[in-house]
């Protein structure tokens, strides 16, 4: 089976005080264990190295975001080499506020997931419509898009993880459906069967991401294609820690 993935992305928020404060919560949860739920939590850059040696072991950290070739003359960025030196796992990769925002395309997020993969690090891909695609009925066909670039450049998959993130399900409290998401991720799973394996279809997770909390996640958990989330705002309270529960 695939082991239930719970991300929390803390996006550009966070001081110190807030950062050991969230921490310290976190390691007091009560939580399934990891053979049950793997959880993995992404402060800024800057906390990276703060987090990772006062969080409990059985959590693990990634970075929001890693440069897509070797590192060098690229100010302002950081090297997925620099991420595997300081010993983090982990790398959110083409999150739609970096598509969006910063105008990543579906290439150069490719690229970037297909580097960090060959550097060892492991990588939750993120894929999702905007509100304008949804409505227009190409929802599945801009996820398969994002996701087949990324399959033209990767061969691996096993330190994948897919995020589903609707863009108009992102900090708007507007969740997507349990049967709109599974939807999506049934579409996901089925397009990774007919092109890339049925292996990888059945064994990569296809997380969900947008407005997740407390109230919503057990029932999206329930669906048999959501194998976690990517959580925002709920994983900087007390509640991501319920969020981790409906692991179970
Ligand atoms: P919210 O949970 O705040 O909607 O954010 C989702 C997200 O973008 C996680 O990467």
């Amino acid at each position: 089976g695939r082991k239930f993935f719970v991300g929390g992305n803390w996006k550009c928020n966070g001081t110190t005080e807030e950062v050991k404060k969230i921490v310290s919560t976190l390691n007091d949860g009560q939580v399934p264990s990891q053979d049950v739920v793997e959880v993995v939590i992404s402060p800024p850059f800057v906390f990276l190295p703060l987090v990772k040696s006062i969080l409990r072991p059985d959590f693990h950290v990634a970075a929001q975001n890693c440069w897509v070739k070797k590192g060098g003359a690229f100010t302002g960025e950081v090297s997925a080499e620099m991420l595997v030196n300081l010993d983090i796992p982990w790398v959110i990769l083409g999150h739609s506020e970096r598509r969006l925002i910063l105008g990543e395309s579906n290439e150069f997020v490719a690229d970037k997931v297909a580097y960090a993969l060959s550097q060892g690090l492991k990588v939750i891909a993120c894929v999702g419509e905007t509100l304008e695609q949804r409505e227009s009925g190409s929802t599945v066909d801009v996820v398969a898009a994002q996701t087949k670039a990324i399959a033209e450049k990767v061969s691996n998959w096993a330190n994948v993880v897919l995020a589903y993130e609707p863009v108009w399900a992102i900090g708007t409290g507007k969740v997507a459906t349990p049967a709109q998401a599974q939807e999506v991720h049934f579409e996901l799973r089925k397009w990774l069967q007919a092109n890339v394996s049925p292996d990888v279809a059945a064994t990569t997770r296809i997380i969900y991401g947008g407005s997740v909390n407390a109230a919503n996640s057990k029932e999206l958990a329930a669906k048999p294609d959501v194998d976690g989330f990517l959580v925002g705002g709920a994983s900087l309270k007390p509640e991501f820690i319920d969020i981790i529960k409906s692991a179970e």
